[in-house]
């Protein structure tokens, strides 16, 4: 079996607005063979960006689009492939959009290989460690106490055991994100863990004692409180403090995580399937996690498209602890795969089980939002 082409999809909602919010547009990946079998990826980056990175011609040996890499190549040498994208793009790439765009195709490249196996992505990765996982709702931060109280306790009652607010309403001073604080725990008592997502909102000099406050109300990590660069920032809160520190959603490749963990020393590393590298690189980085003691929580906030990848790479790493389910209401979010992914009733995603990445393309939905070139 051969690669014959790389196509992208554009779609993008007919209002995009300045929020937090990433399920506003999206890229498809279809990776095509000369056996009829497409592999379904998609990337959560600027589409048009990503699109160029695969579309551009070669210029040489060491900087070239994607496509021009992969086509007459077997879909089943992922792994291998990994290293031709990586090699083949590393005058422009080795991070950033590049890593991103190899991604999607990566993505793409492991749901061909479930497809032809007849087996789960996640089986085709070394196997389930486990069948189902606790999610937590992911959704962003209103700005009043009384908004992000209702926000959470909607979430809570819906039967997730852990919600995660972040962004919007963190854009505040301590005494403010204190107040939110205190609001969502009273409102959903101690059975449900709290996640907190600053959305880089903190002064490295004020952090420490802006997290001891809200530690009274027992926050179950703090998520993305600095720039990612600042990891000197990191390193100092994450050792000052007993709350676990999250980031990694920005990052790209194993070697950037490797920084995050030994120069940044957090607790969490959050790398993005449709970002990082994709299956086959973010299964290194949960190795590397591993290996410094630390659990690997997969970013997702894109469709279901991502919501499938990262439910199989939660199934194919020992350390997994919590899937992250974007909740905020959309339809690029909500309706452009099926079957829908949603919780059991005890606030767990069950792993698809369906050849590849279990899910399929709506036509509909995606002709409604596409962007014609
Ligand atoms: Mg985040």
């Amino acid at each position: 079996m051969l690669i014959t082409d790389i196509e992208t999809i554009i779609l993008r909602l007919p209002v995009v607005e300045m929020i937090a919010d990433g399920t506003q547009d999206g890229l498809i990946v279809l990776v095509h063979t000369d056996e009829g079998i497409t592999g379904i990826g998609e990337v959560d980056a600027s589409p048009e960006v990503i699109r160029a990175v695969i579309d551009a011609p070669a210029s040489h040996a060491l900087s070239s689009g994607l496509r021009e890499l992969l086509i007459g190549q077997d879909p089943m040498c992922v792994r291998r492939l990994w290293d031709t994208m990586y090699r083949g793009s590393i005058f422009f790439g080795r991070r950033g959009p590049a890593v991103m765009a190899m991604s999607g195709i990566d993505i793409a490249l492991w749901d061909i290989v479930g497809k032809v196996t007849n087996r789960p992505v996640h089986e085709a990765l070394g196997g389930a460690y486990r069948k189902k996982i606790r999610a937590y709702a992911s959704t962003l931060m209103p700005d009043t106490p009384k908004e992000a109280a209702a926000e959470a306790s909607r979430w809570a009652e819906a039967g997730f055991r852990a919600v995660k607010l972040g962004w919007g309403g963190f854009a505040i001073a301590c005494d403010g994100g204190v107040a939110l604080m205190r609001a969502i725990r009273e409102a959903v008592g101690d059975k449900v863990d709290i996640l907190l997502d600053i959305g880089f909102n903190w002064e490295p000099s004020s952090a420490i004692e802006y997290a001891r406050r809200l530690e009274e109300y027992h926050p179950f990590w703090i998520e993305e409180p600095f720039w990612p660069d600042d990891k000197t920032a990191y390193a100092h809160l994450a050792d000052a403090i007993d709350t676990r520190v999250a980031a990694g959603e920005e990052e790209t490749t194993r070697w950037a995580f490797r920084e995050l963990i030994d120069q940044g020393h957090v607790d969490v590393v959050q790398p993005d399937v449709s970002r990082a590298g994709g299956f086959t690189e973010v299964q290194r980085i949960a190795e590397l996690a591993a290996m410094a003691g630390l659990p690997c929580v997969p970013h997702a906030w894109s469709t279901g498209i991502l919501k499938a990848a990262t439910a199989h790479m939660n199934a194919a790493i020992p350390n997994a602890l919590f899937m992250e389910f974007c909740v905020w209401k959309g339809p690029l979010n909500d309706e452009l795969t099926e079957p829908r992914i949603w919780i059991d009733g005890n606030g767990d995603v069950e792993i698809p089980t369906g050849p590849g990445l279990g899910v399929t393309l709506r036509d509909d939905v995606v002709d409604r939002y596409r962007v014609h070139a």
